[in-house]
């Protein structure tokens, strides 16, 4: 199947300058959003995950139903404030400026094989915070996974030492 009939690039979104892949047309259609969750669960099938991690926001969307597919958990990597319980942290840094994010610090037992699914590669920055936050909490992570890479960025390059999958690539 050819998933890139059902991303939209939006030109100019959100700012200037900037072209916005949208997978909200591949998350519309049933066929695309199944096999794009079997895409994704077999590679965590493969990597063995005991736990699927993803970023605020659209990476829910695609992480929890590969967990809910695989029989395994899933937890949420969120921004600021929004999880009620004790976090840990880690700041990355934007073009301009920085971001946080945070986990609950009871999120990932020690030892646990840790898959992070998001819809889009970029630079790395997200993933690469979830993946400190993982290994501060002792979890294991041995891959992740995204719908989109944007290989001009190249964001693989600061997740070498984990298995990285992309369903579909842009420059
Ligand atoms: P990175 O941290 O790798 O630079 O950026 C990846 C994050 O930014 C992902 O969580 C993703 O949701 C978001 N993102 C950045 N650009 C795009 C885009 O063009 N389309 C979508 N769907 N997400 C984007």
């Amino acid at each position: 199947m050819d998933l890139k009939e059902y991303i939209a690039s939006i030109e100019g979104f959100p700012k200037e300058g900037i072209i916005f892949r949208d997978v909200t047309g591949l998350l519309a259609n049933a066929d695309a959003f199944r096999y794009a969750c079997d895409q994704l669960a077999d590679f965590a099938r493969r990597l063995q995950a005991d736990v699927i991690v993803a970023p605020e926001s659209r990476g829910f969307l695609f992480g929890a139903p590969v967990a809910c597919q695989l029989g395994i958990g899933f937890v949420p990597v969120r921004k600021p404030g929004k999880l009620p319980r004790k976090t840990i942290s880690c700041s990355y840094d934007l073009e301009y400026g920085s971001n946080v994010l945070e986990m609950h610090v009871d999120s990932i037992l020690p030892g646990q094989r840790v898959v992070i699914i998001d819809d889009l590669l970029a630079t790395g920055g997200t993933v690469e915070a979830s993946v400190k936050m993982i290994r501060e909490l002792k979890g294991e992570p041995v891959g992740c996974a995204f719908i989109i890479e944007l290989e001009d960025l190249h964001g693989r390059e600061v997740l070498s030492d984990l298995e990285v999958l992309s369903l579909l690539t842009y420059e």
